[in-house]
């Protein structure tokens, strides 16, 4: 059994022509720019890249396959020179019964699961080549679709705000799913305002594996949120065994911002401007009397059915900030780094405080060291405003 770093929710900008996928991520986010990041600048050794729908990145990765830079490897997945292994997915916005809006992750082992996912998702997609996602769906449709193509479902950063499970659309898994759909999910994705000690507030979630992925849009977000998966080997077969904890396998840390770091910790009023870091949860804004943008700390604690309840598979959940949002760290001093200690996972996992003196300024290790120890003061954010080290 070996330990391996996963980031599994990277999006794609746009295709290897130039041609967009998502509007939304950056155009240097190609599939194969993503591969090399993922591998030389990171340290990652499973990814998974979403909007792996569309027939563009479709095209790129068959072209790739075709040269030889990578392979379908036995058990799922695509192996990029012996290194790094990379499950394509998707990610579907649905439209509940209730009107609620979720973003659910779709994996796949193979390129023919790809294909035969976006040929049904074409019926309910505008432009299946721009990965826009919405397709008037529920939750269970798309569950019932992502595993007829035979991949799976895993709800994405499920207390933000905005489209998702627990922030957008439900209190609990009995508005949508039946017991036995519930049981084929075998995670949910956090998301950047949550940790473990949030959503263990949840009895319904202890049966669930946590995910802490980036989302990212741009490539240096690429792992600012990561999970350490204890496997048997790097495939799709054993990362699916691994999120239903079979054979051993498990997630053993999920690496993460901390939870007030994230744009949607607290609650914001978008019209005074105001966010709320107390104690209190509330529903509108006491000054003005509109609706807050609602904080994923204040959602959950609305819908919680516990004070903080870890079960015994759940794995450590360590803050961490990536190393660009540590003041003082520039792109400059980020590629000294990397120059002397490889790559991200390197200096955050195994370089040694004596090892960065010799690099950085005594003031600027101190600030690496709390910050990969999860010590830095932090402020939080609300309302789409990411939160601060101070
Ligand atoms: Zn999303
Ligand atoms: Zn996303």
């Amino acid at each position: 059994m070996s330990k391996y770093f996963a980031d599994l929710h990277i999006h794609i900008g746009a295709a290897g022509d130039g041609k967009p996928v998502k509007i939304t991520a950056s155009n240097s986010l190609t599939f194969e720019n993503i591969v090399k990041e993922s591998k030389t600048r990171k340290g990652l050794d499973l990814i998974g890249i979403i909007d792996c729908a569309s027939p563009r990145v479709q095209n790129d990765i068959e072209e790739m396959i075709e040269s030889g830079e990578i392979k379908e490897i036995e058990g799922g997945g695509l192996k990029y020179k012996e290194d790094i292994v990379i499950i394509p997915g998707a990610e579907i916005e649905s439209r509940e019964e209730n009107g609620g809006m979720v973003h659910y992750l779709a994996y796949f082992p193979f390129v023919d699961n790809l294909k035969e996912f976006s040929t049904i998702m074409d019926q309910y997609i505008t432009n299946i080549n721009l990965s826009s996602q919405v397709t008037g769906l529920t939750g269970s449709e798309i569950l019932q679709i992502t595993e007829a193509a035979g991949g799976i479902m895993v709800p994405a950063h499920v207390f933000t705000p905005h489209k998702s499970f627990y922030g957008n659309a439900f209190e609990s898994y009995k508005e949508v799913f039946t017991e036995q759909e519930w049981s084929s999910i075998p995670a949910i994705e956090l998301g950047l305002s949550a940790d473990t000690d949030l959503a263990d507030r949840l009895s319904e979630l202890s049966n669930k594996t946590f995910l802490s992925n980036s989302d990212a849009h741009s490539i240096p977000k690429i792992a600012r949120e990561y999970n350490v998966i204890e496997m048997e080997s790097l495939n799709f077969t054993q990362f699916k065994k691994a999120l239903f904890r079979q054979d051993n396998q498990n997630i053993k840390e999920n690496y993460g911002l901390d939870p007030r770091l994230g744009k949607y910790h607290r609650s914001f009023c978008p019209d005074c401007n105001q966010k709320f870091i107390d104690h209190k949860t509330r529903a509108v804004c006491p000054n003005c009397g509109k609706k807050l943008i609602k904080g994923v700390k204040d959602r959950i604690l609305e819908i919680a059915d516990q004070e903080i309840k870890h079960p015994s598979h759940r794995g450590e959940y360590i803050h961490q900030v990536p190393l660009l949002d540590i003041p003082g760290i520039g792109k400059k001093t980020l590629a000294k780094l990397l120059n002397n200690f490889n790559n991200e996972m390197e200096v955050i996992h195994h370089t040694k405080f004596s090892e960065l003196k010799e690099i950085l300024n005594d003031k600027l290790a101190q600030r690496v060291e709390k910050a990969r120890k999860g010590n830095a003061k932090i402020e939080s954010g609300g309302g789409g405003n990411y939160g601060k080290i101070v």
